[in-house]
């Protein structure tokens, strides 16, 4: 999870359809939230990925799913209240379910910066705050198959990606020549734009790569061989900003 910036609600949602939509929802039940306005605004904001796990929901069985923050079954008012909605995966939208946020209040990742309240040991989130733990429980995010596992697989793979860069360095240091210096640019570029929010569980990758002492070592080496270009140095910043503490 990582700390989304809400956009302006769609044109679509004016006051007066507002209105209207709360009140179908009120006397019928009908899905009145399923616009695709709606779903376009939402995704733009989430970088096509779940507010909460941080995966892909455009791939399949993944689709996205309008959440309401405050449940709607009891919540009927906020049904189409732009700042109760994001976008979810069906798998946190299931677990979720009633879960009344009002009583056992969870993170919304639009308004709190999830860092402050989960940290990242193992690829399990834990609990730093009474919020945090509750929001691991009520969206299952230490479910094992679905995401204890995938945090793995994306780890492994930057981690692999790292051992590359540092064969590149070596291979650089050995004869500077501009070839071997744009490849050894191009595969740590590669590491950090797995570390950008726009990439799936971009927490778990950047938090993966930036506590990682051979990457880490890597870039000392570049500064010091003033070869750490600018672009590099914005997706490093930008990745920071995501990095969970070690639990
Ligand atoms: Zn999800």
């Amino acid at each position: 999870m990582i700390k989304l910036e809400r956009i302006q609600k769609p044109e679509y949602l004016s006051d007066a359809k507002i209105l209207e939509l709360t009140e179908t929802f009120k006397a019928t039940g009908a899905i009145v939230w399923n616009h695709p306005d709606i779903k376009d605004a939402l995704l733009i904001s989430s970088h096509s990925k779940c507010a909460y796990c941080e995966c892909c929901v455009s791939e399949e069985s993944k689709y996205m799913e309008v959440e309401h923050f405050e449940y709607k079954d009891k919540y009927q008012d906020s049904v189409v209240y732009w700042p109760n909605l994001l976008p979810a995966c069906k798998r946190c939208n299931i677990a979720k379910g009633s879960h009344d946020v009002k009583i056992e209040p969870i993170l919304n990742p639009y308004d709190a910066d999830p860092r402050a309240h989960i940290s990242f040991r193992l690829y399990k989130l834990k609990g730093i705050s009474g919020v945090g733990k509750s929001t691991i429980d009520a969206l299952d995010l230490n479910n094992s198959e679905r995401l204890v596992l995938r945090r793995f697989e994306v780890a492994q793979q930057v981690e692999n990606s790292i051992s590359v860069a540092s064969d590149r360095l070596s291979s650089y240091e050995e004869s500077q020549t501009n070839v071997r210096k744009n490849k050894l640019f191009g595969i740590v570029g590669t590491i950090l734009q797995e570390c950008q929010p726009q990439a799936i569980y971009s927490a778990t990758t950047a938090t993966a790569v930036l506590t990682n002492e051979e990457f880490l070592q890597i870039v000392e080496k570049m500064r010091v061989n003033n070869i750490w270009p600018e672009h590099l140095e914005h997706y490093l910043q930008n990745a920071l900003r995501l990095v969970l503490q070690p639990g």
